[in-house]
């Protein structure tokens, strides 16, 4: 039986409200439907075309003509453009001055071409707009995530019973694993829920070790876990820049003596500069032997693990309590997509959290999948459907080849640079990271300027670093190469990242001639000065 109720009233009373015209611009019925097809298509061509046009990894634009150019935009205009011509602008004044990461002459950061399956997977995700935090939000996406986590512990050799949850990266994967390590550290020595009660007195004295080269991130989530950078104790690197051990060992026993309570080791599985691998198997015996959480920060390195060759770098990770691995790394996965991943799912209890409208009690009893309370986030992107489909487009073994091959060429141009002998190779590529310096004292320059016979003298640090950091703000001012700087030992050196599966050999050596021409510019235009 139905009764007219609500639904038999007249449509048409004056006083209805009526969908506004920009109801168009929405996808769910044939119209809506045909809108989108027509911006896809042509958001993509605007791509497409910027690639088309483009030459070398940036324009070379500086920041201030942009702010002109960019803050003649208007950003709330009160009638809309058509679609075609706002396109038109982005491509202008946006796209044209982005850094194009697929140009082999992008080889600055830990800033990866993402792979094409991974780009038609986030149309997918962002148009299906799936949000992790209920299941009734996201229903095929929350058992998916839980899917493609299971396989990620998996791939680190986890034992059952392990858990994880997709994260924005590897900053909020380290603070979840060191939030999870006060937790559970504060809750067994010192019967404290922190959760409910806050941190207890003995906090002030809670220290985590990791090593001098571990990310800054460390120190970020001991401030923002309410620790202080100060609890945050680095241990010297030894030749590979790996954490020491027995500098490690020397600082623990002086923690304990000073009566202060280690909580938790990070080890580094891939640092950011140099891609060195701490020996993991040695620091999970030491945070076995007394009782300390070990967190490894595998956002660039992880990836070895997806390779048979590279996988026994990661030897021990498997110890580890918690592993921070990103995707948009090189795993070639666009921004953001990482994964924190837990050795005893059960230790998740320290983050539990139940609301009435996301995650009910009643709920979890029945086993439905509850990811808001594994993550710091709530409204959270469905990114596992990136990598899902990476790996299924490529195969294991195709993204692996991607990554054996960029450390096979970090290894190949690491010998270009021992070669030539303008440059100084500062560190033996561990990864796919290679840091060296232009030496002018070794450039045929100098060489000429001090006379055929004679070496010239070597340079003092500060001058190494000045042609250093102006090499590097030349090449991208001119938009040549992207290369990145860092700094060893308070002096500047020069970093190339490579994880560009189409860069070659060759093109590298473009760009490290580029680096001595450069320099050796820089030295005369110098000496010219100088002079004058
Ligand atoms: C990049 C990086 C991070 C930070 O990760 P985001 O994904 O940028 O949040 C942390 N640790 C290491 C070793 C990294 O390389």
């Amino acid at each position: 039986m139905t009764s007219d109720g609500l639904v038999g009233r007249s449509r048409s009373a004056p006083d209805e409200p009526t969908p506004p015209a920009a109801a168009d611009a929405f996808l769910g019925d044939p119209a809506g439907n045909a809108a989108y097809e027509d911006a896809i298509d042509r958001a993509r061509d605007c791509l497409v075309d910027s690639f088309a046009t483009a030459d070398g990894p940036y324009a070379g634009t500086d920041h201030e003509t942009l702010r002109e150019r960019i803050d003649e935009l208007t950003v709330f205009p009160d009638e809309g453009d058509p679609l075609a011509a706002v396109l038109e602008t982005v491509g202008e004044d946006v796209l044209a001055d982005s850094v194009r990461v697929h140009d082999p002459g992008c080889v600055a950061h830990l800033h990866c071409p993402p792979a094409i399956p991974a780009l038609a997977a986030e149309l997918l995700l962002s148009g299906t707009n799936q949000s992790l935090d209920s299941f009734d939000q996201a229903p095929a996406a929350s058992v998916l995530e839980e899917h493609v986590v299971d396989a990620c512990c998996d791939l680190f050799d986890y034992p059952a019973g392990a858990d994880g949850v997709f994260t924005g990266g590897g900053t909020e994967s380290n603070f979840l694993g060191l939030l999870l390590a006060r937790d559970w550290y504060c809750r067994t020595r010192f019967d404290r829920d922190v959760q409910t009660a806050g941190l207890p007195p003995e906090a002030t004295d809670l220290r985590l070790c990791c090593s001098a080269a571990a990310h800054f991130t460390a120190e970020q989530a001991a401030h923002h876990l309410g620790l202080g950078e100060d609890a945050v104790v680095t241990v010297p690197t030894d030749d590979e820049r790996r954490i020491d051990l027995e500098a490690l060992d020397e600082t623990l026993a002086r923690l304990e003596s000073e009566g202060r309570h280690p909580f938790a080791l990070v080890g580094t599985a891939g640092t950011t500069d140099f891609g060195s691998i701490d020996p993991l198997e040695e620091m999970a015996d030491r945070a076995a032997e007394r009782d300390l959480w070990f967190h490894v920060d595998a956002a660039y390195g992880g990836a070895c693990a997806i390779s048979d060759r590279l996988r026994p770098k990661l030897a021990g990770i498997d110890r580890a309590d918690s592993i921070g691995v990103d995707f948009h790394k090189l795993f070639y996965q666009p921004i953001g997509c990482g994964a924190f991943l837990l050795r005893d799912g059960d230790r998740y209890r320290f983050l539990e959290r139940n609301a009435t409208y996301l995650n009910p009690e009643r709920d979890d009893a029945a086993g439905v999948p509850n990811l808001v309370s594994k993550s710091t986030r709530t409204t959270r992107r469905f990114d596992a459907l990136k990598p899902f489909v990476t790996f299924n487009a490529l195969g294991r073994t195709g993204v692996a080849d991607c990554v054996e091959y960029v450390c096979d060429l970090a290894d190949a141009v690491a010998a270009d640079i021992r070669a030539e002998p303008a440059l100084e190779l500062c560190c033996e590529p561990a990864l796919s990271a290679v840091v060296f310096r232009y030496r002018p004292d070794r450039s045929d320059a100098a060489a000429r300027a001090a006379g055929a016979d004679e070496r010239p003298e070597p340079v003092s640090t500060a001058a190494l670093d000045r042609v250093n950091r102006a090499i590097r703000d030349e090449l991208l001012a001119d938009g040549e190469v992207v290369l990145a700087r860092t700094e060893i030992d308070g002096t500047a050196a020069l970093k190339l990242t490579l994880l560009n599966p189409k860069t070659t050999r060759w093109d590298l050596r473009e760009a490290l001639q580029a680096v001595i021409d450069y320099g050796e510019t820089i030295e005369r235009d110098r000496g010219t000065i100088d002079s004058a």
